[in-house]
């Protein structure tokens, strides 16, 4: 791979057993803070996951140092070039899992799991009439792109998928599924529950969909829209062949992918909207929201109260007296 760029960012995860988190924590962010990298890391007994920026030495370094310690020899990482780095600081923390499904026997990924994907099977599988598609991501993370087809579990967080499953088994009984989510970590457990739930044919694509938007042969194909990410960029291209969007402003239903959140500190919801929406709606996704007395527009842009009455006028908002 030609490096053209200063930062990578890196994703990654290992379910392997790790004894006393939270001292690996620390030793773990006295590691990152030395080689001065950004970003995200969560660390359990089950093992790690995380994602992290620096520059290209910074990144390399971090690769070697986890190549020496046998738990981690054979992680596999994403890479991806960046001018920057995509976080602004370093966090590491002990966690009781890596991923949340608020299940009442959790599920050992080295146990029990779907089979794994490559990114051309999944492509090929992806077009057999007798498969569905489960997207095993939040709403806000399908809204903005999915695969073409994919089934959008209505949940607002990934640990209510097991009751939304047992809810709509019509739709997936006697169905080929399969899973896939960004960089395959929360599939190794859901895959593993819906084989334990009696599911007998579950696929999940291995390394998520950040894999396969650099898989050379498949190049992306069927993805529509952008994948979100969890770090500055928000949102990475993966169809290298076509770009459709899906995803949809708040207020005006146009194509959009460009993502705000609430200006109510105490909602913070993750809304599409342009950037004349953003203004017009006071980046606010209800009412309650808009004349939130902390709202953070509002501040941001030194309205006063008889141009926050203006603006609620004007899009049909009640003004309160
Ligand atoms: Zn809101």
């Amino acid at each position: 791979m030609t490096e053209s760029k200063a930062y990578r960012i890196l994703l990654y995860y290992k379910y392997v057993q790790i004894d006393n988190p939270e001292e690996f924590a620390a030793e773990h962010k006295a590691l990152c803070n030395d080689l001065g990298l950004k970003g995200r890391i969560l660390i359990a007994n089950e093992g790690i996951n995380g994602t992290v920026s620096g520059t290209v030495e910074q990144t390399e370094k971090y690769m070697e140092a986890m190549k020496n310690d046998s738990r981690f020899a054979d992680m596999v990482y994403k890479i991806d070039e960046a001018d920057e780095h995509a976080f602004p600081k370093m966090k590491v923390r002990a966690r009781k899992e890596l991923v949340t499904l608020r299940l009442e026997d959790d599920v050992d990924p080295l146990e029990l799991t779907g089979k794994y994907l490559s990114p051309k099977e999944f492509f090929q599988q992806m077009q057999d009439e007798d498969t569905v598609v489960l997207d095993a991501r939040n709403t806000y993370e399908y809204d903005l792109g999915h695969f073409r087809g994919a089934i959008r579990p209505d949940v607002e967080n990934f640990r209510d998928l097991p009751q939304w499953v047992r809810d709509n088994k019509d739709q997936l009984e006697g169905k080929k599924i399969l899973t896939y989510c960004t960089g395959g970590i929360r599939c190794e457990k859901f895959s593993g529950w819906l084989v334990k739930e009696g599911f007998e044919d579950v696929g999940q694509l291995h390394g998520g969909i950040a894999t396969y938007g650099k898989d050379p042969e498949v190049q992306g194909e069927l993805w529509d829209g952008q994948m979100y990410v969890f770090d500055e960029r928000i949102s990475v291209p993966i169809n290298k062949k076509e770009h459709v969007i899906v995803g949809r402003d708040y207020f005006t239903g146009e194509p959009c992918e460009r993502y705000v959140n609430c200006a109510n500190p105490e909602c913070n919801k993750k809304i599409l909207a342009s950037e004349e929406s953003e203004h017009k709606y006071m980046r606010s996704c209800s009412h309650e929201c808009r004349v939130h007395p902390r709202n953070r527009y509002v501040a941001e842009h030194n309205l006063t109260e008889e141009e926050v009455a203006e603006r609620l006028s004007i899009i049909g908002d009640a003004v309160k007296a």
